[in-house]
């Protein structure tokens, strides 16, 4: 069967329909599983790559769907950016993230983590007064602004506009940015010029390259060049080897995070960062 739709042809097969079904439910178990409270948030540990200690941690959103189990952020994130839930989604996985945060401070002091790190989708950033409910979210957890990092993609601030005035706006407060997924987009560098920045978080793809020999691993040797001349802080994601690492620690990347270091867990265990005989 085939129907206009403006002055696009489009030809419609019972697997799309099939698919938008799928996605039409996937939409509203959501909403369901916002309202019982079926997402989780689970952290990934974020190392300094000289002395292998936790710095800091990326929160990830966890949803244990009450029939599939658990779903992955790649499959329901896109849906929710769609239907406009992330926006509610998104504001539990902060408020989660930052009162962890401020937890984990408490029990184990002001220096064992620098900042936790909250992905932030374009459809958020969009959103009228998006600054102001993360401003209000660092206030209720006792948190300083500085101790938050927002993870945006490349392509979130591709239309410029009101996702990049909301960047400005938490920067100037004092929240730092991270570009996260850095070279995959299609004008990575063109962006440093035109956002604020502090963190380039270099994409999985570029690291897998360290092991695949041949001389590939020419992109993270520019990305710490570009980082550097620009003062910027480069963290290195998907480091899944020693070899990764130690490869990464010697071209001088300082951050780095990955299932080497620690997968995505509810707790972090921050003990070995207090002697136990000072711990309360
Ligand atoms: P991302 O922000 O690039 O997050 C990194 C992803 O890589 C995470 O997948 C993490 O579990 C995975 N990862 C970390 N280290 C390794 C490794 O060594 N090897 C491999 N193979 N994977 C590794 P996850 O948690 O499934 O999230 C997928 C994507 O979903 C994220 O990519 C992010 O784009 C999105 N996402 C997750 N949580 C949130 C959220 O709270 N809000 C928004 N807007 N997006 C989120
Ligand atoms: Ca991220
Ligand atoms: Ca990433
Ligand atoms: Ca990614």
């Amino acid at each position: 069967a085939a129907k206009a739709s403006g002055s696009q042809l489009m030809v419609y097969t019972p697997e799309l329909d099939e698919r938008a079904d799928a996605t039409a439910r996937l939409g509203a178990d959501l909403r369901h599983s916002l309202d019982d409270g079926d997402f989780r948030v689970v952290y990934q540990p974020i190392v300094d790559l000289a002395s292998g200690r936790i710095r800091a941690c990326e929160a990830l959103v966890r949803w244990h769907h009450p029939v599939r189990g658990l779903v992955s952020p790649a499959d329901f994130v896109p849906v929710a950016e769609d239907n406009g839930l992330i926006v509610e989604l998104g504001e539990f996985v902060m408020r989660t993230a930052c009162w962890k945060f401020a937890g984990w401070r408490r029990e184990y002091g002001p220096d064992a983590l620098g900042y936790i790190s909250v992905n932030v989708s374009a459809r958020q950033l969009s959103e009228p007064g998006f600054p102001e409910v993360v401003a209000g979210i660092l206030d209720e957890c006792g948190l300083t602004p500085g101790e938050l990092l927002v993870e945006v993609t490349e392509t979130a601030l591709f239309g410029g506009g009101l996702a990049v005035h909301a960047v400005e706006t938490l920067h100037r407060a004092g929240v730092r940015i991270a570009l996260d997924d850095f070279g995959t987009g299609h004008s990575s560098l063109g962006l440093l010029r035109t956002v604020p920045v502090d963190v380039l978080k270099v994409d999985k793809s570029f690291v897998d390259e360290i092991t695949e020999g041949g001389g590939r691993a020419v992109i993270v040797d520019a990305l710490i060049h570009v980082s550097k001349g620009l003062g910027l802080r480069a963290v290195a994601e998907g480091v899944e080897t020693a070899e990764q690492a130690e490869y990464l620690r010697e071209l001088g990347y300082e951050y780095a995070q990955g299932y080497f270091f620690g997968r995505p867990v509810p707790e972090l265990d921050l003990g070995g960062a207090v002697p136990d005989d000072q711990r309360g």
